[in-house]
């Protein structure tokens, strides 16, 4: 096969926008194939062509190809000169060995100046497989569909498609801010935003050195992983334990992990604010935790002046369970590792807040400093996927 088509999700990319999304669509698969035997990226009149070069690894440009938001299906397919006879014998001789119980082409027009019609063209070529193999046709249910597009200055043909990751193509929805613990449901959240568009910028709290450095390690083995997704990510560590002991000092235990999450929110914003983001993002589901009443979410979310969205708020945990396992981080999650949101915090956490009550207790700290210290001790990490090569390293297909 010489090549990937790929398809896009049409209704995603109609309008105005439509090259730009598009030129977003290229430049991403562009970037997700870096390092392998592919010899261009190109878009082809309501397609795209990942053009395969000799030595090309086709499971892994396909393994990639799956990961990349903004497609609806992709197959391998083999370019030939625009000539039924050329597709015919083409398509002949990769089927070669295979015995087909029945089969239909199906042909698509990219172009309506070639001189026959869809159908047309599908009873010629139809009828050269037919003669040479003499396979039964069967339009409804066949054994082998053999899908031809006809272009303006060539054709695609291909057998099998396969789903594409669906969504919009990254960075064209703006970016955001998750809010990244090392538990199972803030990764699946960070997904589903960048699934559609969003570049997801990612902060982690923890509570190193008071506790171990675990949960630091899984947020950076999630961000890898979910970098593999929007290729380009920035992970902020921030460390959180030495606010947490002003907090001990001043804040009743029931309270404590109200007040953590708000500071966290305020700390996540400044960064948001910081890197034009424009918006939050949590795995908060209602009810699965003392945290998540919508009391309490109501007044942890009050601080925040930006918007917050929390994808997997109605969903179970055995969905999100699902989910994760899909995605691959549910190994990463649960790894044991020392939340820092338990760090000073009794059995009996407040499942109720009230603002005035929460406003009242914080007044005893000096939020705006405790903030401000936190967002210059926050130490950015840069991901990429597929990892730089370093200069002196080769690479193939450049
Ligand atoms: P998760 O599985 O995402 O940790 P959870 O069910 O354990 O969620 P909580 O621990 O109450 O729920 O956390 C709710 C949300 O608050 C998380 O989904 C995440 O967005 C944010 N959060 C909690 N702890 C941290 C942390 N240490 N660093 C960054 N964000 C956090
Ligand atoms: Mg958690």
């Amino acid at each position: 096969m010489t090549s990937i088509v790929v398809h896009y999700q049409e209704i995603a990319l109609k309008g105005k926008n439509r090259p730009w999304f598009l030129g977003r669509l290229v430049r991403n698969l562009r970037k997700a194939l870096a390092g392998l035997d592919v010899t261009a990226v190109r878009s082809l009149m309501g397609r795209i062509e990942v053009v395969l070069g000799p030595d090309a690894d086709v499971d892994e440009v396909e393994s990639r190809v799956r990961r990349v938001f903004g497609i609806a299906n992709f197959s391998r397919a083999r370019r030939v000169a625009l000539d039924l006879d050329a597709v015919s014998s083409a398509v002949l001789a990769d089927l070669a060995d295979r015995q087909v119980g029945s089969f239909r082409v199906s042909v698509r027009r990219a172009d309506k100046r070639f001189p026959l019609t869809s159908p047309q063209a599908e009873r010629e070529i139809g009828g050269r497989i037919k003669q040479a193999r003499g396979w039964p046709v069967d339009l409804e249910r066949p054994e082998l569909d053999v899908r031809v597009e006809l272009l303006t200055n060539e054709a695609f043909y291909f057998f099998d498609k396969q789903r594409g990751a669906g969504g919009l193509p990254t960075g064209t929805a703006g970016k955001v801010v998750c809010l990244l613990s090392g538990g199972i449901d803030s990764p699946v959240a960070a997904h589903r935003m960048m699934k559609r568009g969003c570049s997801v910028i990612f902060v982690h709290f923890h509570a190193y050195p008071i506790l171990s450095r675990a949960s630091i390690e899984k947020a950076r083995q999630l961000v890898e992983l979910l970098t593999r997704w929007q290729l380009r990510s920035r992970l902020y560590l921030v460390p959180f334990g030495e606010l947490q002991q002003q907090v001990l000092l001043s804040i009743p235990g029931p309270m404590r992990v109200v007040v953590y999450r708000r500071l966290m929110l305020r700390i996540a914003e400044r960064i948001a604010r910081l890197r034009g983001a424009q918006a939050l993002v949590t795995g908060d589901v209602v009810g699965q935790v003392a945290s998540q009443t919508l009391e309490n979410m109501a007044v942890i979310g009050g601080v925040a002046g930006l918007p917050i969205f929390r994808p997997l708020i109605g969903m179970d945990k055995e969905e999100i369970t699902r989910e994760a396992i899909a995605l691959g981080s549910y190994p990463i999650s649960i790894i044991p590792d020392q939340d820092c949101c338990t760090l000073f915090t009794p059995r009996n956490p407040l499942t109720r807040a009230r603002a005035a009550e929460i406003e009242a207790a914080e007044s005893a700290l000096s939020i705006d400093d405790m903030v401000a210290t936190a967002v210059s001790a926050a130490s950015p990490e840069d991901v990429e996927y597929p990892a730089r090569v370093s200069s002196a390293g080769t690479s193939t297909g450049t």
